[in-house]
């Protein structure tokens, strides 16, 4: 019998300080890996060690920046003079939203070692989609005084349950023909002494929802904005740089709070709310966890840097 298995989905978080680094958090820096891709949101100050210690490896396949505070990509110089120490030959996509070609160029620029690979910057702005092999990142505009976005990453639908019972009701015996079938091919079968074509339809659920995780990088609470790439999120890393003590400084800055990143979570229905971008400010994080689970019922965690959390498929 041929299972149709689903690609690994983890989420390295390599730092989650807000705006100034602490001896136990680092500036911004989220790696998800799906299958064999590597792709990192961010890239505060400190990256390379991070991945060091979280035993990662620096392949990466592309760099996503939520926008140019030099928190949130201060580590990208340092990683590509490691990644052409290293021999990479294959270009490396740099999105982001304006000017991440000025970022691009002013890097080559300014870096006097001979980068040996194509830096490809790329423009992103509300509602640009990345395709990749599976899933896609989609951008959507943040709400942080400056030009910025979030990303999703949305896995394409999964094929629908496969109906073991009813296949051998009408005629598949267990064997290659199922995984035709599960792969949506018809198949001609004998029964009762006359051939019989079985449809895909007859035998496979309606499609399933792949996997989300919603990155938002620094922001006020943006909802709708989110709502219109994504209707559902299994993970939101949203920024939470202050609890309730603090909501009207995050809205002057133009940060969160744990409490309004519960309120993204609630409205994305999300399985787990990751909570990031902690200020200097706070020793420890069971306010911010506190005021976010008073609005969001599913799983809220402050993580810690270097902790990966694993993505499981829904149901
Ligand atoms: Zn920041
Ligand atoms: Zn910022």
């Amino acid at each position: 019998m041929v299972f149709i298995t689903g690609e690994t989905l983890q989420v390295y978080f390599l730092g989650t300080a807000g705006a100034l680094p602490t001896p136990f958090r680092n500036p911004p820096c989220f790696m998800i890996r799906r299958g064999s891709d590597t792709l990192l949101f961010d890239c505060g100050e400190g990256a390379q060690q991070q991945m060091m210690r979280a035993r990662t490896g620096f392949t990466v396949d592309a760099i996503f920046i939520t926008h140019w505070h030099a928190d949130h990509f201060l580590g990208v110089i340092g990683l590509i003079q490691t990644l052409s120490f290293n021999g990479r030959k294959d270009p490396l996509p740099v999105y982001g939203p304006r000017w991440v070609h000025e970022f691009v160029n002013g890097l080559v620029q300014l870096c006097r070692f001979n980068v040996k690979f194509s830096l490809n910057a790329e423009e992103l702005v509300h509602g640009s989609v990345v395709r990749f092999d599976g899933y896609s990142v989609k951008a959507f505009s943040t709400d942080h005084g400056l030009e910025s976005l979030g990303y999703a990453l949305v896995e394409d639908e999964r094929p629908g349950r496969f109906d073991r019972e009813q296949a051998i009701v009408l005629g598949v015996n267990p064997g290659p023909l199922f995984g035709r079938l599960q792969r949506g091919e018809a198949v001609t079968v004998t029964k009762d002494g006359a051939q019989v074509v079985v449809q895909p339809g007859q035998v496979m659920g309606p499609p399933r929802p792949g996997r989300c995780v919603v990155y938002t990088g620094d922001t006020r609470p943006v909802i709708r904005g989110i709502s219109s790439v994504t209707e559902y999120a299994d993970l939101v890393i949203h920024d939470a740089t202050y609890d309730e003590s603090e909501t009207e400084k995050a809205r002057e800055v133009f940060h969160s709070t744990s409490g309004e990143a519960g309120d993204v979570a609630r409205a994305l229905s999300a399985g787990t709310l990751a909570l990031v971008h902690i200020s200097s400010r706070y020793t420890g994080t069971a306010n911010h966890i506190r005021d976010a689970a008073k609005r969001f019922c599913g799983k809220v965690i402050a993580p810690d840097d270097l902790d990966m959390l694993e993505i499981p498929f829904r149901g």
